[in-house]
Formats: structure tokens, sequence, C-alpha cells
């Protein structure tokens, strides 16, 4: 057992009310400067939508993650040495800027400076990398509460295998379900980007697992913007140089919270220290695809283990974080309660920040799946069924609500568990226990034997029930952010030189490091 330490977000999506302040604490801080117009380290997106950049998810266009191959060996599935090597010049698969959008600001001063006149002064939209002015056609957010459209939540990769009137059912205007998807660097525990840079220029750090890129050694190949699946390396085009959310490590080494998290309106973030076994870290990252859940979260370690703790301190884990993994909100979330799920775990990066899928409100549901028949129905132009009789808003049995919902699990199995919907619907069973349990005991209007049965089918007791709903409604600012002290001792000697592993994942420290600085 080689045990490590990994500093892990939760996102808690049912909390999230899409207010982007996330997102501009992370762009006053790190991207508004020259070069870093276009980047959102941390976005906001709305689901079903095509995100930003747009269609991120579809590596049939990027390219970015690992694959499997036959040998059950994983490769990089666009920008490994030799396929680097042909796409030095030209790398077909990098994102474009319209992709991700023309930054622009206003010509503000416009307002204040123009002669008097018959017409209202405008401020017209300036490109913020060419200063000429343009026509904005898109931007980050540019289909922000739009579920339902055609232009953004139709060409959502996650739909690809919902039928017709499955898709049809979320994109009803008038009942249109969505929820928003924050998205920062997953910090890796098999990044791509560490994989693919062939300056060795990015690195995962040994005491938190942060994923950084060395901006002195960086050397503008781009690969590690291929290889991100999530698109989350940017590069600059002012410096030459790329870069990414760094988890605001200079704040968590001061003791302080990530900005994102800080500022979090809907308090939906919550941080922590994860123990993990990176000797399983290449079994679990090459699993076939209906094992890949389950072996990413066999890899995180029970931090009250007597041997896991032994061979954390041979490893030099120090007590400080050894105690912060043993009051971890996020360890609760995914391992005690399993509740957080990972974002697209196909893509094979072993991605450690984690998810709770969000139990949406069930307003009615679908009760025709008839593919063929209903793709008859559909009308071409304008995208409506007209037919009246598609939805079923009866709940008879105990989970109707979520079996029958009208937001379709499959949907979310795509993104959250390897098409793999069994996984979705137990979190949200666990979910609804935990509300019809509260409602229970606030209420009272709730037969007992159904809750106990719903508490129960889930491997629930009411003590756990209790323990969920205070961590996800009640948790302080301390319930949600548990990181122990920096180490900055630990930080210097786990180091790996990471021009000496090019090709590596960069695990941080091979060898116990030494103490005593
Ligand atoms: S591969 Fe993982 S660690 Fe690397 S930039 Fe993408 S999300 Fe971050
Ligand atoms: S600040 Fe919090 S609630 Fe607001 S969009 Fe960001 S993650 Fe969601």
């Amino acid at each position: 057992m080689n045990v490590r330490s990994q500093i892990s977000m939760l996102f808690h999506l049912d909390k999230c009310i899409g207010c982007h302040t996330c997102s501009i604490a992370c762009k006053n801080i790190w991207t508004d400067r020259k070069g870093a117009e276009y980047m959102w380290w941390n976005n906001v997106e709305t689901k079903p939508g095509t995100g930003y950049p747009t269609k991120w998810e579809n590596q049939d266009i990027y390219k970015g993650g690992w694959k499997r191959k036959e040998n059950e060996n994983i490769s990089l599935r666009g920008s490994g040495k030799y396929k680097g090597l042909l796409n030095i010049f030209h790398n077909p698969y990098l994102p474009l800027l319209e992709d991700y959008y023309e930054p622009w600001t206003y010509k503000y001063l416009d307002l204040i400076e123009s002669p008097q006149g018959d017409d209202q002064p405008t401020a017209r939209p300036v490109s913020l990398i060419t200063g000429k002015s343009i026509d904005i056609k898109t931007g980050p957010n540019w289909d922000d509460d739009l579920s339902g459209t055609p232009e953004y939540a139709r060409h959502d990769p996650n739909i690809k295998n919902l039928s017709p009137a499955e898709q049809e059912a979320m994109f009803q205007l008038e009942k249109m379900a969505m929820f928003y998807l924050p998205r920062i660097c997953n910090h890796c525990l098999n990044p791509a980007c560490v994989a693919s840079c062939p300056s060795g220029a990015i690195y995962k750090r040994g005491e938190d697992g942060v994923v950084l890129i060395n901006q002195q050694v960086c050397r503008a190949w781009r690969m590690c913007v291929t290889a991100c699946p999530y698109k989350k390396s940017y590069y600059n085009w002012s410096t030459g140089k790329s870069e990414k959310c760094i988890l605001c490590y200079p704040r968590l080494e001061a003791g302080l919270a990530p900005a994102c998290m800080h500022s979090c309106v809907g308090r939906i973030r919550y941080l922590g220290v994860l123990l993990y076994d990176a000797d399983k870290i290449q079994e679990a990252a090459s699993a076939p695809d209906d094992e890949l859940i389950d072996r990413q979260l066999d890899l995180i370690l029970d931090p009250f283990d007597e041997k896991v703790i032994q061979y954390a301190k041979e490893n030099g884990v120090a007590d400080s974080t050894i105690a912060a993994a043993q009051t971890s909100p996020v360890y609760k979330f995914v391992k005690v309660w399993g509740l957080g799920l990972p974002l697209h775990s196909e893509f094979r990066t072993l991605p450690m920040l984690f998810y709770v899928p969000p139990l949406l409100p069930v307003m009615a549901s679908l009760n025709d799946t008839d593919n063929s028949e209903q793709s008859g129905k559909l009308d071409p132009i304008a995208k409506f069924w007209n037919r009246d009789s598609l939805y079923d808003t009866s709940t008879n049995a105990l989970w109707g609500t979520i079996e029958q919902a009208r937001f379709p699990i499959k949907y979310m199995a795509n993104m959250f568990g390897v098409v793999n919907e069994g996984v979705i619907k137990n979190v949200l069973r666990k979910q609804l226990a935990v509300r019809l349990h509260r409602r229970s005991v606030t209420v009272g209007d709730i037969n007992k034997t159904l809750v106990e049965d719903a508490l129960s089918e889930v491997s629930l007791k009411p003590d756990d029930a209790d323990d969920i709903y205070k961590l996800t409604s009640l948790a302080t600012f301390d319930d949600r952010f548990n990181i122990p002290p920096a180490h900055r001792e630990q930080a210097l000697e786990m180091l790996e030189n990471t021009s000496d592993t090019k090709g590596a994942t960069g695990f941080g420290f091979k060898e116990k490091p030494v103490r005593g600085l």
C-alpha cells in the first residue's frame, strides 16, 4: 500500500443556484490579465447544454483523456509521444477561440465623452484581444438557463443515447428541467495533462495532489490543452505558456479556502483530505468501463484503519493530514454515505473532485418510450411533440418519482455513472430517503413504515440521514472546509523533478521524503 494524500472538493449540485460568484471570484484573482481574458479556471454550466468550451465532453472532437486498448492498457487519446510529434506544427484537436469565445469589453468612455447629439450614446463591444469592434456571437455562459433551446441543449454530448421521446421530455420549454454544473480542474490522480507534456512542465504536488504547470519549464506545446478531457488547461497567448486552476494553493498554504469555495453563495462546496492508495492507480485507470467508478472509489482509503495510518506515516504523511482525513467532509459524502461521484470517469484521468448529482424537482414523467413510433411524431421544424399525453405525473411506488423522472436518469448516468443508471438511481434514492425521513421528523405527515423502508432499502440508519441532512443543509464554514496546516517542508521534499519523469503521470513523491529541513 502506497498511501498518499489529496485535497479534494465536493460539489453538492442540488444547492448550486447558478449565480457565477465563484467564477468571478476566481477571475478577479487569477485570470484578470493579458492573455488570460478568455480563461475561466472556474466556470458554471447549465445542463443540458454544450458548456465551455463548446461540446468539451465530446472526445470525438477534442481527443482528450485516455482510452483503453485491447490489451487492457491505456493510452492518451490524442496527444501521446508519437501523436504529439505528428501534430507538432498543427494540432487539429485544439479548441479554437470561437470554441471558447472572443473576450470583449465595452467602450464605456463613449457614454460620457460623446458629443451632444440627437441619439443616445452607446457603449459598443470591442475585442479584448484585437481592440477592434466586434459583434458578440457567443460567450462563456451564453447558454445560461437556456436548457431546452435548439442551439445548446440539443447539442449536449450527454443526450446521445437518449431516445427522441426522452430528449423531448427534457426540452419542453414550459416544463424544462436543468441544473448547474460548476467546474474547475479535477486535480486528477491519472492526469492526462501531466502525461502529455513533452517538456515535463506539469506535475502533481506530493503533499496535497494539486496539479500545477511550471511556467518556467512550459514550452507552449499545448499538448495539455488537447489531453485534458475537461478542457481545464488553457494557453496564454501573451506569455506563450499554458495555465490552469491551481486550487488557490497560495491560499491553501495560508489556511484559507480557495476563492471559488470561499465566495460560494449556495455553500455547495466542501473541501477536505482524502487518503488514497497510489499503487492501485494504474489498475483503476485501466479498469473496464463498468468497473471504473467502483475501482476509483476503492482507491480512497479508510483514514481510521490502523494499517492505512501506519503506511501513511511511513510515507511521510503528517499526523495533522491524517487527522484532517478523519474529519474530511468529502470523505463522508464520497465513501461513508456513497453520495459523491466523479464526473465522466470514462475519461480515465481519475478526477479527484466529486459531485452529488441533483435530485431535481420531479414534475412529470414520460410514459411512452417506443422510439420508432415517437420519432415519427416529432415535428422537425417546431421541435415539439404534437401529442399531449406524453406525461404521467403519477407516483404510485416509493421510488416512482425517481424511476419515472422527466429528467432522464440516463442523462445523468452519462455524466456521473459511465452510462450505468443504477449508480445514479442509488444516489438519488438515498437523497430522497433523507428527505422523507426529515419530513417525517419535522412535519410528521408521512407513514413511519414508509420512511423506515425507504432508509433500509438504501442501507441508511436514521442517524446517518440526520448527519447527511446536517452536512447538506446546516453545515458551518468550518464543517465544509477542513484541511490540515500546510507542510512546506514536505512540499519541497515531495517534489519530483518532472523533467526526469516525462510521460509519467506524476504521482508526487515516490521516495519517503527526508524529514527535518
Ligand atoms: S487532466 Fe485532470 S489534472 Fe489535468 S488539467 Fe485536466 S482536469 Fe486538471
Ligand atoms: S458560487 Fe456556488 S452557488 Fe453560485 S454558481 Fe458558483 S458553485 Fe453555484
